[in-house]
């Protein structure tokens, strides 16, 4: 039979190193929690359309990432969701979520993109993302990259930067876009074809190029950062007033346009030197015309998502605090009959959070006490609990010290498990 394996460039994540991503997940609730960002859980699949008009048509997600499929039942055309902003802005608007003012969420969860894999680069990749809704200054901006910042360092990551720009309104766009074109229309010649199928309809995202034979020409272009006026000069100085008044280091970046068409305003990235070409942790800005362009009443937005993978990456090469699994105890069970009263007595102590392992395995015909008492050693746990027949013909327990050589092993009745189960909890 043709062996079955996982869909190249989506990755199992196993014990230990499942270890890892709930760590972080577990450090971004608490963050989220302290920011005042509440949970928001949107479906993986959705209509295909969302995403070609929330993203732009232009983009490279769109052109060539996504997995599309129909509904077999209805030929429904449906994507499974290369990002989640637009998820997230569709439910605010399905619910209604902005009629008492703005909320602020957070989200965690799998993407999927058709992409070329590679270090840093999976088809199916998780991403923690915020988002503020509804909320149109400067310090919301400032508040999401404080957030992010405050993540960095409680989970020890020291090399990230932060790279801001402004893409201003869509007016100053207007004019930029102009400019821009006549830049390349001027110099035809060196554009590759990526840049002269975008010129018309995307020139922004050819400053994105990372092509070394157009790097010159991109320098050159138009800032857009020249076309802007006084009220985006004021969001951005604003912002970066709070940034520089809170020590977060920045650098401005003329080049940083996003690769999704909904941005405004701010954009930034968080980028790092030690993943090599995947160097973007985190990314984000302001999208104040998502909400417009789904079909909704105007909203101001602004949030950012990070990649799990390249966050984790980073998080341990710069060193992950031990994350191995503690077990208080590890069931020894030598008398298959035994076990309805071992399993309630299991129950019991775990109910009274003790963490228990049960040998298992062996059925009917159970492993000898010396094996089982292998394993128990292998487990790590502190304590065995021995049901023996002496134990249970007594309805009792014999607890016995693992780790500790002075310690000497106990007896305990089952009938009050609740007596004695603190004595095996691990010192936290
Ligand atoms: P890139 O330029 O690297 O393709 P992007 O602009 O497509 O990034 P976003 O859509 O802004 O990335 O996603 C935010 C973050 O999600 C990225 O900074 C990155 O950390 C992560 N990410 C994006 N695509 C992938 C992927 N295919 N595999 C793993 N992580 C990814
Ligand atoms: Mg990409």
């Amino acid at each position: 039979m043709e062996k079955l394996t996982a869909v190249k460039g989506m990755n199992d994540v196993l014990p230990p190193d499942s270890a890892a991503v709930e760590w972080l997940e577990a450090k971004v609730r608490a963050l989220m929690a302290r920011y005042a960002y509440r949970n928001i859980r949107t479906p993986i699949v959705e209509r295909t359309p969302l995403f070609i008009r929330g993203l732009g048509e232009v983009t490279d997600i769109v052109e060539k990432e996504m997995y599309c499929f129909e509904d077999r039942l209805n030929g429904d055309p449906l994507t499974l969701r290369p990002e989640a902003t637009a998820g997230v802005v569709r439910a605010a608007l399905e619910h209604n979520l902005l009629y008492e003012g703005g909320k602020r969420l957070y989200y965690m969860g799998p993407m999927f993109r058709h992409e070329r894999p590679q270090k840093g680069r999976y088809r199916q990749f998780d991403q923690i993302g915020a988002e503020a809704l509804g909320f149109a200054g400067p310090e919301v901006d400032a508040e999401l990259i404080l957030m992010a910042q405050a993540l960095w360092q409680e989970i020890g990551l020291t090399d990230v930067r932060l790279e801001l720009n402004s893409l201003g309104q869509a007016q100053e766009r207007l004019e930029h876009r102009r400019a821009l074109i006549a830049h390349f229309e001027h110099h035809a010649e060196q554009l590759d074809e990526d840049a002269k199928r975008r010129l018309y309809s995307n020139p922004l995202r050819i400053l994105d190029s990372k092509n070394p034979h157009m790097q010159a020409l991109v320098e050159a272009a138009p800032k857009l950062l020249d076309f802007l006026g006084a009220e985006s000069l004021a969001h951005f100085k604003a912002l970066t007033d709070i940034l520089e008044a809170n020590g977060v280091a920045y650098r401005v970046n003329p080049r940083l346009v996003r690769g999704m068409d909904y941005y405004n305003l701010t954009v930034f990235e968080f980028v790092t030197d030690r993943l090599g070409a995947q160097g973007t942790v985190c990314a984000g800005g302001r999208y104040d015309y998502l909400f417009e362009q789904l079909g909704g009443k105007p909203a101001p937005a602004v949030g950012w998502a990070l990649g799990v993978d390249r966050v984790l990456a980073l998080a341990r090469g710069a060193g992950l605090p031990d994350l191995s699994p503690t077990l208080d105890a590890y069931a020894v069970v030598t008398d298959a009959s035994a076990l309805p009263l071992v399993l309630s007595t299991l129950q019991a102590l775990r109910a009274a959070g003790i963490s228990v392992q049960m040998h298992a395995g062996a059925g009917a015909a159970m492993s000898s006490m010396k094996s089982q008492f292998k394993r128990a050693d292998a487990s790590g746990a502190r304590f065995a609990l021995i049901f023996g027949p002496d134990e249970i013909l007594a309805h009792q327990v014999t607890v016995k010290p693992l780790r500790d050589a002075d310690a000497s092993q106990q007896v305990h009745s089952l009938a009050d498990v609740a007596d004695w189960a603190a004595t095996l909890q691990s010192a936290a």
